[in-house]
């Protein structure tokens, strides 16, 4: 291995590039490339030249799409006055998956934490508030940030916020909390959806 081509180490560099993959399994999916018929590895390298030149972020909810709106905030059929917020857009996708939920999203990218010095300015927060005080028709927030300690600050602080505009322009709006039935310490993005089917029948009032 040590005395693999260079061409061939070039590519296992990039691949270590990626979360997960040390230097043995870069190695041995750098070989494996040469096993794909060449009409697929052009197909793949041009995807992922692309890649980052075409994702944008929704300009309402923040999901990744290649478009200024998203699909999901385009889709007529989805309930515009209910939204689930959520940390990261991996965590739109669990949701999706099942089919489960008909509202719109929120993605914050990230969450409260102190610790590592992010603050509710450093995610999408401000961003939500503003959506929520622009938009009347805004009835209902979820708050599906994860069970652990940031992602209950992250809620916390937002209910606290949206209460606030809420009496501010006297307006009713409805919060709740994800009902667990989701593990505490648990990844949205790792639950199977029967369970966040599960916890969103069981959300809370927060
Ligand atoms: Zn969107």
């Amino acid at each position: 291995m040590v005395n693999l081509p260079k061409n061939i180490k070039k590519v296992a560099q990039f691949l270590e590039l990626l979360p997960g993959i040390g230097e043995k399994t870069a190695n041995r999916l750098a070989l494996y490339f040469l096993r794909i018929p060449q009409d697929t590895l052009i197909e793949f390298a041009e995807a992922i030249s692309r890649l980052k030149q075409t994702t944008k972020l929704c300009q309402i909810c923040f999901n990744l799409t290649e478009n200024e709106i998203c699909s999901i905030c385009q889709d007529s059929n989805r309930q515009k006055n209910k939204i689930m917020v959520v940390e990261e857009v991996l965590d739109i996708l669990s949701f999706e998956k099942g089919g489960i939920y008909q509202g719109v999203y929120h993605v914050l990218h990230g969450r409260i934490d102190p610790l590592n010095h992010i603050g509710p300015e450093d995610i999408k927060i401000p961003q939500l508030l503003e959506r929520i005080k622009n938009d009347n028709t805004i009835d209902e927030i979820i708050l599906a940030t994860n069970p652990d300690l940031e992602g209950e600050a992250t809620a916390m602080y937002i209910t606290e916020k949206i209460k606030d505009l809420a009496q501010q322009s006297k307006r009713e709006i409805k919060i709740s909390r994800l009902g667990y039935g989701l593990p505490i310490g648990a990844e949205i993005e790792y639950a199977d959806y029967l369970t966040l089917k599960k916890a969103l029948e069981n959300r809370s009032k927060y």
